[in-house]
């Protein structure tokens, strides 16, 4: 991972569809999704961001173990 490529990166979603985006973070609080600088594909253009440490954090707990 690298963490020190002086961009501020985060996972939003559309506020008006729920579509999820890889977007940066600007310097007035706003959102720009990467590769969609016009906005959402739906005309949305407000984005709210999602933690996405927490977004892929699956419970595994149901997963079959190595050292079963
Ligand atoms: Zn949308």
């Amino acid at each position: 991972m690298n963490s020190e490529d002086g961009e501020s990166r985060k996972m939003v979603v559309c506020v008006d569809c729920g579509s999820a985006y890889a977007a940066h973070e600007r310097p007035d609080g706003a959102y720009l999704p990467i590769g969609s600088p016009s906005g959402c594909s739906c005309g949305g253009t407000i984005f709210d961001p999602v933690d996405s440490e927490t977004a892929l954090e699956y419970d595994e707990s149901d997963q079959a173990s190595p050292d079963e």
